[in-house]
């Protein structure tokens, strides 16, 4: 890479200039490209040097529209302080990149702090995500957790009051049943009405899972900025997507298959298929309505400047929706993209054309409510229909029986439809965390997604107002 070509931006601190935000405005597509916070034994300077030539490619002047997705892989916290980091790695336009602010183990205090300190270094975009389970951990280890949902994360930024600032939130679309694609939908309307004002997609390859984004706002006629993100695959991480490591990332036999045949070949051979994946994808995203795309899983250098010409060049490849629908529909080969025998869609006739119809009909599926849930739903509704205004420990045994109630201190019974958010590992009470199995199972224990039953509840009331309107609080300490 030149050096010499640096753009040397400078930052405006204190002004209203938000270069990711006006690009978003401008229709400008962006490229973002991850980088994974070191972790917390690697000393500052060591993490900044290693990541300098990173930084250097984002400013250069052959790729303006790029900007640096800082995340943290490592949802235990054992990382560098991300804003420290970034700081002293971006010395200029800190206003075109974005931090991922995640919940796990923090408070409401906690993400006031790392606002305020962010901001004051110039950086203005943030993107809200609940946090994960660490890999390999258990539901019991997870309760042990306290989680502030992105919903009430995004409060937060707002409650913040900081001037030009941006608020992003992660969807995954990439749900195959009835159930966990209405949970995941539902829960992204309540991110957008909690202030979200970009959201970015989860990875997958099936690309009518992403028109089916696109369709859901158009439907509600909401038109706000998406970004993709693409998971570069190497011959490590495609091995892990085989095996089912990545939680919430689903993929077809088919496509298994072509995956693990593809690691058959050399390195270059299986590199040459990803940079064309890569390409088709990119193209893809954009001309179905993505704002941008966010490129993870590539810290070479060298290899993330490869993708961004290779990006680009496919832009200049496909320039409509026909000629890129043709060349997925054979780069696939007619392959089935969703994990059988799971492959719900919230609409017909995905990818048959880039416009949705003008009166979108969503697919039916949701189970009815058991008998069971029914009785509970009735004689929950007579008991604890003010559980949030008494004290936790009212009506314990009762709740404990009807609920599962686990002791904890703040009620949010008549918020949930009486289903105990502490039902959930994570407890969550604002919609599903989106990394539950292909059938829709829970990611941590074998038992369906807490929200497939808040999903049949509301559906059988035809009343979903509890899982999109407004914001149920966050427990800071686990029972
Ligand atoms: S929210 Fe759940 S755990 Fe907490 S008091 Fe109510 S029933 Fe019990
Ligand atoms: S119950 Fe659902 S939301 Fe909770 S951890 Fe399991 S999959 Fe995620």
């Amino acid at each position: 890479m030149i050096r010499e070509s640096i753009q040397l931006e400078m930052n405006f601190d204190g002004t209203n200039e938000n270069r990711f935000k006006q690009r978003f405005d401008l229709g400008e597509f962006q490229m973002l490209a991850e980088l994974p916070v070191p972790s917390a034994d690697t000393p500052l300077a060591d993490a900044v040097r290693r990541a300098s030539d990173f930084e250097y490619l984002i400013h250069s002047q052959e790729h303006p529209k790029a900007s640096i997705a800082f995340i943290n892989e490592s949802p235990s916290g054992y990382a560098l302080d991300m804003v420290q980091f970034a700081t002293e790695l971006c010395k200029y336009s800190r206003d075109r990149h974005v931090l991922y602010l995640h919940g796990r183990d923090k408070t409401a205090k906690d993400i006031q702090e790392t606002l305020h300190h962010a901001f004051s270094e110039g950086f203005k975009n943030f993107c809200a995500v609940t946090g994960a389970a660490v890999r390999g951990e258990t539901a019991a280890q997870t309760r042990k957790h306290a989680f502030l949902e992105s919903v009430n994360l995004l409060g937060e930024i707002r409650r913040a009051e900081l001037p030009s600032i941006s608020a992003g939130a992660v969807v995954n679309p990439f749900q195959y049943t009835p159930e966990s694609a209405y949970a995941q939908s539902f829960k992204m309307f309540r991110k957008l009405a909690n202030g979200a004002d970009y959201l970015v997609s989860q990875y997958g390859w099936d690309m009518m899972k992403l028109q089916e984004l696109i369709w859901n706002l158009s439907r509600r006629e909401i038109n706000i900025p998406t970004v993709a993100r693409l998971l570069f695959l190497t011959p490590d991480n495609a091995e892990q997507l085989c095996s089912g490591a990545f939680h919430g990332v689903h993929i077809s036999p088919d496509f298994e298959s072509l995956l693990r045949a593809e690691r058959d070949h050399s390195s270059a051979q299986f590199e040459a298929a990803q940079l064309r994946r890569i390409q088709i994808h990119a193209a893809g995203a954009r001309l179905l309505g993505f704002s941008a795309v966010q490129i993870a899983g590539v810290t070479n250098v060298s290899l993330l400047e490869t993708i961004f010409n290779k990006i680009r060049e496919a832009f200049r490849e496909f320039q409509s929706f026909e000629d890129w629908r043709a060349a997925y529909m054979e780069y696939y080969d007619r392959l089935d993209m969703a994990p059988y025998p799971h492959e719900f869609y919230l609409f017909d006739k995905l990818l048959e054309t880039d416009r949705p119809a003008e009166q979108l009909t969503l697919a039916p599926g949701i189970a009815p409510m058991t008998r069971g849930e029914r009785f509970r739903q009735n004689l929950s509704g007579a008991l604890f229909s003010n559980a949030d205004k008494l004290p936790a420990k009212e009506r314990r045994l009762t709740k404990k029986l009807l609920a599962s109630c686990r002791a904890c201190d703040m009620c949010r019974l008549p918020m949930t439809d009486y289903v105990c958010p502490e039902i959930c590992p994570k407890g969550l009470a604002n919609g599903s965390c989106g990394c539950g199995k292909a059938d829709g199972g829970c990611e941590l224990q074998d038992t369906e997604c807490a929200f497939a039953k808040r999903l049949r509840i509301a559906n059988a009331k035809i009343d979903f107002s509890s899982l999109e309107e407004g914001a149920v609080p966050s427990l800071e300490k686990r029972p």
